[in-house]
């Protein structure tokens, strides 16, 4: 077999020297742009630069360096075609049978930030898409490579038969193509999201998706859908598909997307917290001084519905906290770690889902990281999206609506009531009390029917509203909501405020003894 040609052209150099030294040992002939040639000459390898091959210098500023039909003749012409290999000899054009290739790294430029619309411009790589474009397409002839973790197995290949088997060869011609669909699209995304006046949108004109299958699911929300998950390309930090599953069955459907439920609710707290999720609500949401202590307190709330459960902490799951936990049926439960001692008290549920998730570096910052990529919904062929409700409330923002004045342990109350039920499906009523959730209403069509199951549920379980602390997610429409919070023994009411029948509705709160404070802001959740 005659001699093959590799090109090596990468702006990654992660592994690369390795690799040509190793292609050199099989035979094979390098060929290389200027800085991968000079590395790899440095390295004490025989290199061809393509300048040289060409005949033509890489001219203006690098722009163009491959674009020579040398190289494109060499890596587009079809072996088994006579007139392709003539047109090839009469042009005195060489075969080119490997080609390495990574491009300009335009992703990691525009995240930076203050990256300049200029930076961005230079950082597209046009000859290099080119090139690989062109071996994937002769993928029957051409190895096309786009990634280091493709090394081995191309060498493992050409150690043992001389050459890529058809397989090897079409896997990497689709991943060629699936990266350079990825960076086009990573162009497009950032260039149609500048305005006229050189700000940024949040969304872009045109919207093309970078998303990696991370697996097929068994099935969807039912078992005659089918299902499967994606991840963002670059994913936020602290965000669930960061996570790290340590043991039990596969994730399902409706797991993966109550455990996001559970998991963006317990990173919005600074204390160690617990969050139980059922059908994705919460149905048990605490903090206090331990993660035990914080289950113990969010069992509390609902037991029933606790059953099967989806529970996710913000602190590494000790001894104690597993003690109590495994003691319930759970589906999965999540925490940036897990102690030995734990893992030791789950090892032997092996259906219990063990899922570790570093916590986003920011800490307790969901309105900055890990929810910065928004939702979407799926709606006929058309798709909505949003950014994230990553609305933080703060003390000073509330504005003291009623005659009776909340205390200031009162005010802590209402706030921990008001993050949870962010998280709760609308129409959202929260009773709280101590640092935990005593009664949820969630996904109502009325407010007034929430607040009533979020009644009933603190009763079943036999928890007092005496002096409880409740949250609306919107505002009253009318007094009757007030009144089933105030007769089931609500103290203070944090609600948006900005209905017609505001004043009906803090004339109750007055009448009533409650101290209600307004927000300004809903958090509606469908
Ligand atoms: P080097 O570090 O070897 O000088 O450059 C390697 C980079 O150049 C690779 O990322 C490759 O994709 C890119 N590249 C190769 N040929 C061309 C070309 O003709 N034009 C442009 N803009 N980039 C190229």
């Amino acid at each position: 077999m005659s001699q093959l040609t590799a090109l090596i052209s990468v702006s990654d150099k992660t592994g690369i020297v390795d690799f040509a030294q190793a292609l050199h040992g099989l035979g094979v002939k390098l060929l290389s742009t200027g800085g991968t040639a000079k590395l790899l000459a440095d390295a004490g390898l025989p290199v061809t630069e393509v300048a040289q091959h060409t005949g033509f210098p890489e001219m203006l500023d690098g722009r163009v360096k491959t674009l020579h039909p040398k190289i494109h003749g060499g890596l587009l012409a079809r072996r088994d075609l006579p007139e392709h290999v003539a047109a090839l000899n009469e042009h005195g054009i060489a075969t080119i049978d490997i080609l390495a290739v990574n491009l300009y790294p335009f992703e990691a430029t525009v995240a930076k930030p203050g990256c300049t619309l200029e930076d961005a411009i230079e950082n597209i790589d046009i000859g290099g898409p080119a090139m690989v474009r062109s071996a994937a397409k002769n993928w029957k002839d051409v190895t096309v490579l786009t990634d280091a973790g493709q090394y081995a197995q191309v060498l493992e290949e050409l150690k043992s038969a001389g050459r890529t088997s058809d397989k090897t060869r079409f896997a990497c011609s689709v991943a060629a193509f699936n990266r350079i669909a990825q960076y086009d699209a990573a162009i497009s995304n950032y260039l149609s999201a500048i305005n006229e006046d050189g700000s940024h949108s949040a969304y872009p004109a045109q919207m093309n998706s970078s998303f990696v299958k991370v697996q097929d699911l068994r099935y969807g929300e039912n078992s005659h859908q089918s299902a499967a998950l994606y991840r963002d390309l670059y994913p936020a930090p602290g965000s669930l598909v960061t996570g790290k599953q340590l043991q039990g069955k596969e994730l399902s459907y409706n797991n993966i997307a109550d455990a996001d439920a559970a998991w963006e609710c317990v990173k919005s707290f600074e204390a160690p917290a617990c969050v139980i999720v059922k059908h994705a609500n919460p149905c048990g949401v605490a903090v206090a001084a331990t993660a035990a202590e914080a289950y113990a307190k969010a069992f509390k709330t609902d037991p029933t519905s606790a059953f099967g459960g989806i529970i996710a902490f913000n602190r590494i799951v000790d001894k104690a906290a597993a003690e109590l936990v495994v003691k319930q049926f759970v589906e999965v439960l999540m925490a940036p770690g897990f102690t030995d001692e734990a893992k030791a008290i789950f090892a032997p549920k092996a259906n219990v889902r063990l899922l570790q998730i570093e916590l986003p570096p920011g800490g307790a910052t969901p309105w900055l990281q890990g929810r910065n990529h928004g939702d979407s919904k799926r709606v006929g062929s058309g798709l909505l999206l949003q950014t994230a409700d990553n609305h933080f409330l703060k003390k000073e923002d509330l504005k003291i609506v009623t005659t009776l004045q909340p205390s200031a342990q009162q005010l802590d109350d209402l706030l921990f009531a008001w993050t949870v039920a962010q998280y709760v499906k609308s129409n959202a009523i929260v009773f709280c009390g101590e640092g935990m959730t005593l009664g949820v209403g969630a996904g109502q069509m009325s407010r007034i029917d929430s607040a009533r199951i979020a009644s009933i549920k603190a009763e079943n379980a036999q928890l007092s509203l005496k002096g409880s602390a409740v949250a609306s997610d919107a505002f009253f429409p009318f007094r009757d909501g007030l009144d089933v919070l105030a007769d089931a023994g609500a103290s203070c009411v944090i609600q948006p405020g900005g209905s017609m029948r505001d004043e009906e509705v803090i004339a109750a709160a007055n009448e009533r003894g409650i101290a209600m404070v307004f927000t300004g802001v809903r958090h509606f959740r469908h």
